[in-house]
């Protein structure tokens, strides 16, 4: 099946989640030996990417989200009160696509598929679109 899909929960209201365990399992799932898998969340105030699970990073990359002001004058607000989520998420993206060889997404050696709660606690879906080569 080249489409697989699994559910994250998030607890906070801004947390990141490495998903790279369950994204490899999708690729098993899928039996997809050589090609290319996208992964993306069908959300907009939920990111996708791919970086380093350090915890000094992380920290970081909340701070960075953060900085980012809240309320204010975003028009969005006048909907649901969440245009930062929204406009982080355009600014990092949705998904990512990334080689598969040998059965398994490739990574370098520090690199983990993440996942960004920018509007949380949700229950999120992820997406994992494989195309074989
Ligand atoms: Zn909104």
């Amino acid at each position: 099946m080249p489409t697989q899909r699994f559910r994250i929960s998030t607890a906070k209201h801004r947390q990141i989640t490495d998903i790279t365990s369950q994204v490899q399992e999708a690729v098993r799932a899928a039996g997809c030996d050589q090609g290319l898998a996208c992964i993306s969340v069908p959300h907009c105030t939920c990111v996708v990417y791919v970086n380093e699970n350090e915890s000094g990073l992380i920290a970081d990359t909340l701070e960075l989200i953060n900085q980012l002001p809240a309320g204010g004058s975003w028009q969005h607000n006048r909907i649901d009160n969440n245009a930062e989520a929204h406009l982080m998420a355009s600014l990092m993206g949705s998904s990512t696509c990334l080689p598969v060889s040998g059965g398994q997404v490739e990574l370098g050696t520090w690199q983990r598929i993440m996942l960004i709660e920018l509007d949380g606690p949700r229950e999120r879906l992820v997406t994992v679109t494989i195309v074989p080569s």
